[in-house]
């Protein structure tokens, strides 16, 4: 393997770089650290934009990063939301955004992201990219999810598969991990090859993009109240890329912001069909058997998530033998985007809660009581619970969270089932302080010239709270942001030449 390597990257330098006698060193014009949605947008972008030879970074032995798993892209104005007569404005998506987030958001970063995001989905078109759907992410949302022919994985191969024509080159394996600076500019990163050794690349524009930090267990409760959340996705994302911008001054912004998920459970696949229980509107307990929410947050997961937090991260969704049968022939009130479509059947739902008993994290039983004891609850305040929750499937009102009456399934039936979950995250929304077109700003205040950060490595999108206004938002800022950043960045480079 050393020697394969050592072998790939002479002939790398022999044919890329102009370079000493080994490969330790390189030149290129621009190298992007990080090859998931930003960064594979961000290094087509500056290479299309005029960039003559562009290094992309991975960590892992495959690009893609969370990126491979996005199911749709947003956008304000597009053909297909024209096509279909969908109105969603540019204005009113920045109003909804900024309104949104408090005005806490960098609004002149929103204001560009949305004006790119219609062009953005024609510029995809033209590279080969295909869309099958529009649609929203839950009831009546805003129809601005464009949803990928083959999910983001697609989306990003064919992108990738244009790199060798146009001078970029991916090194996977090879980690970015400090960013070289020559009098207060970007003069290249330093990375780690597949056999540890120190690789130096120069170059005069450096975009980072190594997708937050939600794998760092550390950063999470350095920096979010969220630092219990079981990370949905890959698994390289612990803050490679902005401990390294912090090293080079950059300031910070947003860095308390999660893209809390749906309950989950370590292990359990998005499309599990026991952890689909306890993702349904119906009645979900703490862990002293107490109701915590209107369970039709759901419906908005990340609000979902954070109810979830403030409950103590711990839940059981309660169903009696009538809802598992309503499950098992009527479906599923709630999706999981679009990959487990409102109405699929959960026909092994009777194995699967056998599967989870047997797992610990479902339990079961003929009594309440029964059922309390098993979860570690104080079984007369489970009681108490189910008794007022029953209650309001009669006079149809939730008094205590005005739930949606349509979606209070009494438990009645016994035996009765409890599925344990816990809050998951999909990733971190924080990161470096940018401009408009993505450059980084120092503590200064001003521009660390040549550096820029994308996607989940960039703050100020978001205010407080991640939300489901704008369907499609997150892959959405990773492409349109690894945009802006590549085609500021050729402008950069003509300068610096
Ligand atoms: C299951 C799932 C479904 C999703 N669906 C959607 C959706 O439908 N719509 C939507 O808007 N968003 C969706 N998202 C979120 C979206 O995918 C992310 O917000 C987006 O991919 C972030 O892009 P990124 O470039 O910042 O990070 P990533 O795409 O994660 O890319 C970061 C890359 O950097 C690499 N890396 C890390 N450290 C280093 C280093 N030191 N050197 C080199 N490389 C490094 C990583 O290995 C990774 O390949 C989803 C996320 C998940 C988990």
């Amino acid at each position: 393997m050393k020697s394969v390597s050592k072998l790939m990257l002479f002939l790398f330098a022999t044919v890329f770089a102009v370079s000493p006698a080994f490969a330790q060193t390189m030149h290129a014009e621009v190298v992007v650290v990080g090859g998931g949605g930003s960064g594979t947008a961000a290094a087509y972008a500056v290479a299309q934009a005029g960039a003559k030879s562009v290094i992309v970074l991975e960590k892992q032995p495959a690009t893609g990063g969370t990126g491979k798993y996005s199911e749709g892209i947003f956008a304000a104005e597009s053909k297909m939301q024209q096509e279909r007569n969908i109105i969603l404005t540019k204005d009113e998506s920045f109003k909804k955004i900024m309104d949104y987030s408090h005005w806490r958001a960098n609004a002149k970063l929103v204001r560009a992201f949305v004006d790119k995001s219609a062009e953005t989905v024609d510029w995809l078109e033209e590279q080969g990219v295909r869309f099958k759907e529009l649609t929203s992410n839950y009831p009546g949302g805003l129809q601005s999810w464009h949803i990928f022919d083959g999910r983001g994985a697609t989306m990003l191969k064919t992108l990738q598969s244009k790199f060798p024509e146009m001078n970029v080159k991916i090194l996977t394996e090879t980690p970015g991990k400090k960013i070289m600076m020559k009098n207060g500019k970007v003069a290249g990163v330093i990375a780690e090859n597949i056999d540890e050794e120190e690789v130096k690349i120069y170059a005069k524009v450096v975009i980072i993009a190594t997708g937050g930090f939600l794998n760092n267990k550390e950063m999470m409760e350095k920096y979010t109240r969220f630092g219990d959340a079981i990370p949905v996705g890959n698994v390289g994302k612990v803050g490679d890329g902005i401990n390294m911008m912090i090293e080079a001054g950059a300031e910070l912004e947003g860095m308390e912001v999660v893209q809390n998920y749906r309950p989950g459970m370590p292990g359990e696949a998005t499309t599990s069909q026991l952890i689909a229980v306890a993702r349904q509107p119906y009645l979900w307990v703490d862990k002293n058997g107490e109701r915590f929410c209107d369970e039709t947050v759901i419906f908005q997961w990340p609000f979902a998530g954070n109810a979830l937090h403030r409950a103590g991260g711990l839940m059981y969704a309660i169903i009696d033998s009538n809802t598992k049968k309503y499950l098992m022939t009527e479906g599923l009130d709630v999706g999981v985007g679009v990959m487990v479509p409102v109405k699929t059947k959960l026909l092994k739902l009777e194995q699967e809660l056998e599967r989870g008993v047997k797992k610990g994290i479902a339990f079961k039983s003929d009594s309440i009581k029964g059922l309390a004891k098993q979860m570690g609850a104080d079984p007369k305040a489970l009681e108490a619970t189910i008794k007022s929750y029953n209650s309001y499937s009669k006079t149809k009102h939730d008094i205590e969270f005005a739930k949606d009456p349509k979606y209070i399934q009494p438990v009645a039936e016994g035996p009765f089932y409890a599925v344990m979950a816990k809050p998951t995250a999909l990733g971190t929304l924080g990161g470096a302080k940018v401009t408009k077109d993505m450059q980084v700003i120092g503590k200064n205040s001003k521009v660390i010239d040549g550096l820029y950060a994308v996607g989940n490595d960039a703050g100020g999108m978001y205010g407080d709270s991640y939300d489901l206004l704008m369907a499609g938002s997150t892959i959405g800022f990773a492409v349109n942001s690894g945009r802006m950043a590549g085609e500021h960045a050729a402008q950069y480079l003509q300068s610096v030449r």
